[in-house]
């Protein structure tokens, strides 16, 4: 990595000039729409591969809609953007990009009209965000999901993290990994930033844009995969939690999370413990395209050199 910059206010500036003023209106009410975007470095090949830059800023794009935020750019030229960006900052390491929009203006009140939007990027190099190599032990949250009368779940608006961060936080101090949100109904939404899937009796499911869950982009991916390269029924539907305990195989999808397996659910082991034998070949397939080892799926990457 060389310097580190960030796009702000329409210029890419050293990182540490990217800072916005306290007085800022999204700051305050949490309205402002981001995304999480990956590129993975490839030793191999000598190259980062931006991963599905497309469809992350349609669905930014979309959710700024949703938020009544107002913005000039397309899908496009954001991605260009974000690849001048990556060039820049001379990342040769796997990064997580962080694009945002929010309402600029210096005053008070929570609400989505008669204000300008503005937007900044930035990078910052990334690992795992979960271990995706243990099996992954993972606990319900007390805390219910958001729904969408409330805010969105769709749309991944800032202000709905703070529903993530107390389902996290719950976990961690319940010396856990991860945990799963449940709907006020009682069915699975998601994990606190990632999309869930089970495998039992050799369907996958994966609970549906209707339980109030982000629609993950990783989620579609791995849908696509599960049909077309290993033959499997995928259905979306609801899921209710004693069925997580009965899973053969259990793991999450995202941006952060990649395939992550899961190995245990409110103490109850899944399957017998150890990786799935899908979820493995799943990973290992997922792995390989995101370095560009995969031709079939070269349309998801956007070469950054
Ligand atoms: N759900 C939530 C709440 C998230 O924050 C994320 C991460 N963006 C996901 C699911 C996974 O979405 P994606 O695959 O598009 O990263």
């Amino acid at each position: 990595m060389g310097k580190r910059y960030a796009y702000f206010e329409g210029c890419f500036v050293p990182i540490e000039e990217a800072n916005i003023n306290i007085q800022t209106n999204s700051f305050h009410y949490g309205t402002a729409i981001f995304e999480g975007i990956r590129a993975y470095w490839s030793e191999d090949k000598n190259q980062l591969f931006g991963l599905f830059f497309k469809e992350h800023y349609e669905r930014m794009l979309a959710n700024c809609k949703i938020l009544n935020m107002k913005i000039v750019e397309t899908a496009d030229s954001l991605s260009e953007i974000t690849v001048e960006l990556l060039r820049k900052c001379e990342h040769r390491e796997n990064v997580y990009i962080r694009p945002i929009v929010y309402f600029r203006n210096l005053q008070i009140s929570p609400k989505l009209v008669d204000y300008d939007t503005e937007f900044a990027i930035y990078t910052v190099p990334l690992g795992d965000y979960l271990d995706t190599k243990k099996g992954l032990k993972v606990v319900t949250s007390s805390f219910r999901r958001i729904n969408d009368s409330m805010i969105p779940a769709r749309c991944k608006v800032a202000g709905a993290y703070v529903n993530s961060a107390f389902a996290k936080t719950e976990a961690i101090m319940a010396g856990a990994d991860e945990a799963i949100m449940l709907n006020t109904d009682g069915t699975v939404a998601e994990g606190s930033a990632e999309n869930l899937f089970i495998i039992r009796n050799g369907v996958a499911i994966t609970t549906p844009s209707y339980s109030n869950i982000l629609e993950g982009i990783t989620r579609n991916a791995v849908i696509e995969l599960l049909k077309d390269e290993f033959g499997m029924e995928v259905v979306e539907r609801p899921i209710l939690r004693s069925e997580l305990y009965v899973a053969d195989e259990a793991f999450f999808t995202g941006t952060g999370a990649q395939v992550a397996p899961i190995a245990e659910i409110d103490g109850r082991v899944i399957g017998d413990g150890k990786i799935g034998e899908l979820t493995l070949k799943l990973q290992e397939l997922y792995f390989g395209i995101v370095k560009g080892d995969v031709d079939k799926y070269s349309h998801w990457l956007t070469p950054i050199y």
